[in-house]
């Protein structure tokens, strides 16, 4: 079993924990100078991505989303602004280069081989190491990027996703679902009666979090480094029988302020429509453990019992562990019966870091 956690484990090394989202849309609002570099603000309505100082009109803030490099928002997508131009580097662009961007972005589907470099007059080694400079992949990979993240646009316009694979240049499905696989961490399904569900990251203090949501709720909100990861995201798939894509719902804010909250000590519960699917078993367990007050912790024993099922100890250990709403349903006021902190899928830093939080916070 892999355990790769999406995202994460991505060629772009670049990747920083940004400052909260109230500090960048503040920038961005400002076109703070100070933030050039720092942070690419994409719009979801649009599909478009700006550098935070790009002179154009400002989105309202539920619309934007954040991304430390300009590649993250491409994986996410979305395409770059044409007034900021946010994949060059500022004075330093040369023309043939600002020529070719051009070409690629205009036109994904095309492939533009060395003979076609030097057709336009370029030398191949020249493009290659800019592109290496810059962006830290070939031309190839980027132009493969720009492909991925035409289809990415046209899928989160409503597009079919074998009709976006191919209208963005993949060969086949195949093809596409690789490359899907490289730039995302997950494999797309290619199902056309499947509906999506958008994915999207959420920073919190205790590090970035993937959140799933379709038109009925959110299905799965998980750090996205915890174990198992992957497996969770492919119950989701098949449960839900959902196709899993990057993208924008408008659940997505109220997730990002909900937590916001819970972590400035301010919420207790949420108030969010969960998706939640598994066995009866698993539900009673994770009902028992919403049903522990905030602050306070149980024990398995304890758990097993209210759920009436004394004996199942091992049982509710294992269904807490496949509880794919962190956080929101509490499994880490869930302890051992010494009041150790035992197991944690997040991590047990994690869950002590909450505990901490909540009893700091309900004594107040
Ligand atoms: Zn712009």
């Amino acid at each position: 079993m892999s355990s790769i956690a999406p995202f994460t484990q991505t060629t772009d090394r670049s990747e920083r924990t940004l400052p909260s989202d109230d500090v960048l849309y503040a920038a961005l609002v400002k076109r703070d100078t100070q933030f050039a570099g720092v942070f690419v603000a994409a719009v979801k309505t649009t599909g478009i991505f700006c550098r935070p100082t790009c002179a154009a009109r400002k989105p309202k803030r539920e619309n934007v989303e954040f991304f430390s490099t300009p590649i993250q928002a491409l994986r996410f997508g979305y395409r770059p602004c044409k007034l900021c131009d946010p994949m060059g580097s500022p004075g330093h662009s040369p023309d043939w280069l600002l020529r070719l961007i051009d070409e690629v972005c205009a036109h994904p589907e095309i492939r533009i081989t060395d003979r076609n470099l030097r057709e336009r007059e370029l030398e191949p080694a020249t493009v290659r190491r800019w592109f290496q400079k810059h962006h830290g992949m070939t031309f190839q990979a980027y132009q493969r990027l720009m492909r991925l993240s035409h289809a990415f646009g046209r899928i989160r316009d409503g597009d079919d996703v074998a009709a976006a694979a191919f209208g963005s240049g993949f060969e086949s499905l195949s093809a596409f679902s690789d490359s899907f696989k490289k730039a995302v961490g997950f494999v797309p399904s290619m199902s056309r009666k499947c509906s999506i569900a958008a994915v999207t990251r959420i920073q919190t203090p205790l590090g970035p979090m993937l959140a799933v949501a379709n038109d009925e709720g959110l299905c799965l909100l998980e750090f996205v480094d915890r174990r198992m990861l992957e497996t969770q995201l492919d119950h989701v798939r098949s449960q839900l029988d959902v196709s899993l894509l990057p993208g924008a719902n408008p659940l997505f804010a109220s997730v990002r302020d909900q937590l916001s909250e819970y972590f400035a000590g301010t919420r207790r519960e949420f108030d969010l429509p969960l998706v939640v699917a598994g066995t009866p078993f698993q539900k009673a367990a994770w009902e028992a453990l919403r049903a522990i007050p905030y602050g306070q912790t149980r024990s398995y024993q304890e758990q097993a019992e209210a759920i009436e099922r004394p004996t199942a100890i091992r049982a509710v250990a294992r269904a807490n562990g496949d509880n794919r709403f962190a956080i929101i349903i509490p499994c880490h006021r869930v302890i051992g019966k010494d009041g150790s902190l035992t197991g944690y899928g997040g991590g047990i830093w994690r869950k002590q870091y909450l505990l901490e939080l909540e009893l700091r916070h309900s004594s107040a």
